[in-house]
């Protein structure tokens, strides 16, 4: 079987005129084969693709051969095949939003850079708080041990959510970590525009982490929540403990599905059991959307379909 890879990348870089680039690279990575999903601003670009070793590796040294990236750092993960449907470049006004009044240069303005062992380290020490700048959902699945998980839903609620929780952070030192790292890169230098002084970002976020030789991903629990469709990759390679949870029971869970009916289309946990017997509708209302797709999936008939509502009902009165 031919092997793939799938790149993660970022830049702080001026790129002008970012809508003629966007077009241009979309032809770029259209002619290589590429697939995945790339933004684009004035200030720099953000992406992950995947393609075959071949053809992702001459988008590195292309890229590398641009004088605006050439020391961009790409992370890399083998996989059986493409994790995009499609290729899409986005010109966008911002690469990661956080609609600040005061906007945050990263080139300028960041917090102390910590490499995977010093991470390891600083997050054992008494004096930190870790913070987790990433989503609920992202979360859920798996986070560093003792992690502060925001109550936030997009990357943008995040400031908000520091000026309302203050106390949890005041005179600590503050390690902050996401994905791959763009994000810390922006919202360490918000922090420390908001007064706190001592403020240190992952370097190269948890997908780094978890290639670390020496940290081996340690401290990490669960799965690492990717925007492809391998929807999570593993980190700690000395363990493995489960903190996702089944969105119907509470279980210990790591399989993602859609919710059936498409307009809602909610990524939740949840078992085969479960998806089964509550028809992959993730509320009463998505179970009875008559656009449901699992019920056209399983060709279920008007009496099957009242036959599992009562039977979901009846364990609702169980666990009341
Ligand atoms: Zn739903």
């Amino acid at each position: 079987m031919e092997k793939y890879q799938v790149l993660l990348y970022y830049h702080f870089v001026p790129i002008d005129d970012h809508e003629l680039f966007a077009e241009e690279h979309l032809q770029f990575c259209n002619d290589l084969g590429l697939k995945g999903r790339i933004l684009v601003s004035h200030n720099g670009i953000n992406g992950t693709v995947s393609g075959t070793v071949e053809q992702t590796n001459a988008y590195m040294e292309m890229m590398h051969n641009d004088s605006r990236f050439h020391d961009m750092v790409f992370k890399i993960d083998e996989h059986d095949g493409h994790t995009f449907k499609k290729m899409h470049v986005r010109p966008r006004e911002e690469l990661v939003t956080l609609r600040l009044e005061n906007p945050v240069d990263p080139n300028k303005l960041t917090g102390e850079y910590l490499k995977p062992n010093e991470f390891y380290e600083a997050m054992q020490d008494e004096n930190t708080v870790i913070l987790d700048t990433r989503n609920d959902y992202e979360y859920d699945v798996g986070h560093f041990r003792g992690a502060i998980r925001p109550d936030i839903h997009s990357f943008r609620e995040l400031p908000q959510w520091v000026q309302e929780n203050r106390e949890k952070l005041d005179g600590k030192r503050i390690l902050t970590y996401c994905t791959g790292g763009i994000r810390c890169e922006k919202f360490t230098g918000f922090l420390i525009n908001e007064g706190f002084d001592d403020v240190a970002q992952l370097e190269g976020g948890i997908v780094t982490y978890g290639k670390d030789p020496e940290v081996q991903g340690k401290l990490w629990d669960g799965l690492c929540y990717v925007f492809d469709n391998r929807l999570t990759v593993p980190i700690n390679n000395t363990e493995h403990v489960i903190v996702g949870k089944d969105h119907f029971d509470g279980t210990p869970c790591e399989r993602y599905v859609n919710c059936a009916d498409p307009v809602c289309n909610k990524q939740i946990l949840c078992s085969e059991e479960n998806e089964h017997k509550y028809m992959r509708g993730c509320t009463d209302a998505c179970r009875r959307s008559p656009n449901n797709l699992y019920l056209k999936e399983h060709e279920l008939t008007e009496e099957e379909v009242a036959e599992r509502l009562e039977a979901i009902e009846k364990t609702n009165k169980q666990n009341v």
